[in-house]
């Protein structure tokens, strides 16, 4: 048996980051760049007002109040760098560039508003209201470095230093598989000993949240011949393929079967629960395959446990696993010697502290509570009983 560990540590040892490719701005949003991102200009590119008001030079403002005629108005985006003379005022709004010959910034609201003359009741040093060039960023900094998720801020930056293309790692596009004579698609009527498909749509989302994109297969049948077939014809498609169902020690493991004697998926038993089989590989000797197992809740732990980081590798990122939380434990546990423990739990704050509840239902086929659970409890495998209060490691789930 392998630990949980040392199967995370085999699987990232086999696998390479996606290539980069140049999408356009909105459809990186959400991936990671693969190369730093550099200001060609100053930004602000020009000395520019902060404020709706007069453009004027300090000087002329040290009797007041002082009243000097409005040369003209200067709008954002205004194309002409007309100057203003001393003892003038320009019209100026926020954004528009500073006129040259004034130094300072009158905000409307300390004078009279006048349109052809101005009356000023405050005054303020040369520099006031003014974003200088360069203030933001100047040229030639890194305003985003390599290996940055592109959320809506780091779009931002990017779009407002020009650039309307951004190399990146792309989402990985991830085929999910789930096999089993007994599945039925949702919206179906079911039969006696049928159920519902739920993994392939339950791992799609969760691929979804680990910044891949599913691509969602209809399961297969329990026949090894036709599982290996589609998943040859998925490699087309596939930057990685999860399977579910079929690898534990039943006589109709289709996935074990499909892969048996090849070598090219290797099937262990990982000391964890819920989620003992395991199965990793290369495919082609290039699209890393998950065989995780098919109880909805051991494929759902697999997934954050060993499918997550693996994503986010992919593409270019630290392969963290899901954040933990340091919380005192509200009952007492029991968990098995030997086996790392994830359990099914409610995590809330109060009092500036974390307390954490193991949910009743801990097996490994019950949906319910790990839909109500925001974060799994580890009991580590040399740990076989946790007090009641004791502090206990929550990972907090993707909300
Ligand atoms: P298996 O490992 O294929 O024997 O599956 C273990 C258990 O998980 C069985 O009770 C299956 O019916 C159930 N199961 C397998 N695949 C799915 C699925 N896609 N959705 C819901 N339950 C599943
Ligand atoms: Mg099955």
């Amino acid at each position: 048996m392998r630990t949980v560990s040392e199967h995370l540590s085999e699987i990232l040892s086999r696998l390479t980051p996606l290539n980069p490719v140049r999408l356009p701005l909105l459809e990186a949003a959400g991936t990671v760049l693969a190369e730093p991102v550099t200001a060609p200009v100053d930004l602000p590119p020009f000395d520019n007002s902060a404020m709706d008001g007069y453009a004027v030079r300090a000087a002329d403002l040290e009797t007041l109040p002082a009243v000097l005629p409005v040369v003209g108005d200067v709008p954002a985006g205004a194309p002409g760098r007309a100057g203003i003379e001393p003892g003038h005022a320009a019209r100026i709004m926020t954004g528009a560039p500073l006129p040259p010959g004034a130094d300072t910034v009158i905000p409307v609201e300390w004078t009279d508003g006048g349109a052809r003359t101005v009356r000023i009741d405050r005054g303020a040093p040369a520099g006031n209201y003014i974003r200088g060039a360069g203030e933001d960023v100047r040229a030639g900094a890194v305003v985003l470095s390599s290996g940055t998720r592109l959320g809506a801020a780091q779009l931002g930056m990017a779009a407002a230093v020009g650039c309307s293309h951004l190399p990146v790692r792309p989402r990985p596009r991830v085929v999910v598989l789930s096999t089993g004579d007994e599945l039925k698609d949702p919206g179906e009527a079911l039969e006696y000993g049928q159920i519902w498909d739920s993994n392939s749509f339950m791992l799609a989302a969760a691929v979804r949240e680990a910044g891949g994109e599913p691509l969602r297969q209809s399961f297969l049948g329990d026949d090894p011949k036709l599982v290996r077939k589609a998943l040859q014809e998925e490699l087309a498609r596939a930057d990685a393929i999860i399977t579910t169902g079929g690898v534990s020690m039943g006589v109709y493991d289709v996935v074990k079967a499909a892969f048996s004697g090849g070598g090219e998926v290797d099937f262990h038993k990982v000391a964890m629960r819920p989620g003992k089989p395991q199965g990793f590989g290369l495919l082609d000797g290039r699209c890393p395959i998950f065989t995780l197992p098919g109880n909805p809740v051991s494929a759902y732990v697999s997934f954050q446990v060993f499918v997550r980081p693996a994503l986010r590798y992919l593409q270019g990122l630290e392969p963290e696993g899901l954040p933990g939380v340091t919380a005192r434990c509200e009952t007492a546990l029991t968990s098995p010697e030997g086996l790392e423990h994830y359990l099914r739990a409610e995590l809330t704050f109060a009092d500036g502290s974390y307390t954490v509840r193991p949910a009743s239902a801990q097996g490994s086929h019950q949906m319910a509570a790990l839909a109500e659970a925001n974060g799994l409890i580890v009991v580590p495998p040399d740990v076989t009983e946790v007090p009641q209060g004791a502090s206990v490691t929550v990972l907090r789930l993707p909300s």
